[in-house]
This record gives C-alpha cells, sequence and structure tokens, in this order.
C-alpha cells in the first residue's frame, strides 16, 4: 500500500486528473468523520467547498452505505453527480424486492437483539444497520448480532463496519458492481475510489490496473486498496491535488505532446510496492 500523497505518487494522481475519470467516494470517514452521533455527521467546510470545486471540473459520484435521501441531504448544493445509498442498493433494479425482504427479516432480527444491551437497529428500507458502538461488551455484542443474522430465515449478507453490521440482502449489488457500471455509463476510462471501510472492499478487491484506482483512508495491512490516505483529514488535501491538477491540465498538456512523456505507462496504476 502506497502513500496517494507521496511526491513519488503524484504522477498517479496526474494520470488520472488528465484522464476521463469518475471520482467516486464513500461518505462516513471519507468525506466526513466518523462521530458518535450519525445524524450529525458532516463534512468540514474545507471539505465541502473543495468538494464543490472538483465537482465542477470532474463527473463525481458518492456511493455510501446510508439510505440514498439521507446522505443526498447531507450533499446538497455540492453538484455531485450520482448519490448512491444503501451500499449500492438505491437507486437499482428489484429495489421493491429487496424492500420485502427487509420487511421480513427486520421484526424477526430487532426480537432476537431485544435484549441486547447498547445495541440498535437502523432501518434503511433495503437494507438493515446494526449499530453496537454504545455497547458495552462490544465482542459480545458482535457474536451476537452475528449469530442472530445467521438464523434470520432468508440469507442474509453481513458486511462488518466500524462498530457496525450492515446486513445486506444476499442478491444486492455491492459498491464495486455500481462504482464499474457508473463508470462505464458516464463513460470514464477510469474510476478513482476513495473509501474507508469493509464495505469499501468489494470496490478494492476489483482488480482492474489502469481503469480503476482504489485509495483507502488509513493504512491497512488487510486491504487490497493499492493507496492510501494516512487519515481522513487528508481527503482535503486529495481533494486540493484533484482540483489543482486539472486546472493545470493546459499546462499539463503542453509537457504531454512531448513523445517521451505523452503518455504515462497505465501500468503506473499498478506499479511495484514502495514509496
Ligand atoms: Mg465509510
Amino acid at each position: 500500500m502506497k502513500h496517494i500523497l507521496s511526491p513519488a505518487n503524484v504522477g498517479v494522481l496526474a494520470q488520472l486528473a488528465w484522464s476521463r475519470v469518475l471520482l467516486a467516494f464513500d461518505f462516513d470517514g471519507t468525506l466526513a468523520p466518523i462521530v458518535a452521533d450519525r445524524e450529525q455527521a458532516a463534512m468540514r467546510a474545507k471539505t465541502r467547498a473543495l468538494l464543490v470545486a472538483v465537482c465542477e471540473l470532474y463527473p463525481c459520484a458518492v456511493i455510501s452505505g446510508r439510505g440514498q435521501r439521507d446522505v443526498a441531504a447531507k450533499l446538497r448544493g455540492i453538484g455531485v453527480r450520482h448519490v448512491v445509498g444503501n451500499h449500492g442498493i438505491e437507486p437499482g433494479p428489484n429495489m421493491a424486492g429487496f424492500e420485502r425482504v427487509i420487511d421480513v427479516v427486520r421484526p424477526v432480527l430487532a426480537r432476537a437483539l431485544t435484549d441486547l444491551q447498547g445495541v440498535e437497529i437502523e432501518d434503511k428500507r433495503y437494507s438493515l444497520t446494526v449499530h453496537y458502538r454504545r455497547a458495552r461488551r462490544k465482542r459480545e455484542a458482535r457474536a451476537a448480532i452475528a449469530g442472530a443474522v445467521a438464523a434470520l430465515p432468508l440469507p442474509m449478507r453481513v458486511v462488518s463496519g466500524k462498530l457496525v453490521a450492515n446486513v445486506v440482502p444476499v442478491d444486492a449489488r455491492n459498491k464495486g458492481d455500481i462504482l464499474l457500471e457508473l463508470r462505464d455509463a458516464e463513460p470514464a476510462d477510469v474510476a478513482l475510489y476513495v473509501g474507508d471501510d469493509v464495505t469499501d472492499e468489494d470496490v478494492f478487491t476489483i482488480d482492474q490496473p489502469g481503469r480503476l484506482l482504489s485509495l483507502r483512508v488509513g493504512k491497512a495491512t488487510r486491504s487490497a486498496a493499492r493507496f492510501y490516505l494516512r487519515d481522513q483529514r487528508e481527503i482535503d488535501r486529495l481533494l486540493a491535488c484533484l482540483v489543482k491538477l486539472r486546472k493545470d491540465k493546459k499546462a499539463c498538456r503542453s509537457v504531454t505532446t512531448n513523445p517521451a512523456t505523452r503518455w504515462v505507462p497505465r501500468s503506473i496504476f499498478s506499479s511495484a510496492p514502495g514509496a
């Protein structure tokens, strides 16, 4: 995993900025800091202003685990072209089918978890999120949630996150599926995706060097992402860098008309470990 903002990797971002690229971001923990009260999550004013500038220069998507309306409200006025909720389900095909699945499993899961201290189910209509941030015994809560989900009458996929367990219909699209769809529909040659959590690994594990650049907030040995930001605050530096590079595109073009530097090789996205 390499630090995207290190001088050695500036060429990677430059290559993106000069490409037909779709920029895609997770919301919580990526564009906005994680907070104890999820209702209060918001971007810093600086991030917001930078994202507005980025959206004027690039097609952008936000793919969140929140319900679509919920995350769209937090992005109002910014100019994000595609706002996707529920880990890639919303909007999309078969939403009525997923809603029926959730209608069946929600009361069963609620009954199973009713006595568990500090555990709360968030109903996102097409998926559920079980929060255990307030549980005193987190390991026990996690095990109990896993047991309760396994006993549900319909098969569900559990994607764990930061003190949450996301419960998603087993045949639903994931963040990776929707990202590739958006990239091809845009159409864009390459996509950048920035995320911070286990659900973002559905994007990070897609192996398409030169067509998808995956970037994790926080270095992690077990992530499939190729690049990282040191922490959530560095999203501001990344956004500022993307703005600057694309605004400088004209200057860059004169450099790239030199046959020796016309194309940064596509392999730059999958270059050997280091830096
Ligand atoms: Mg996140």
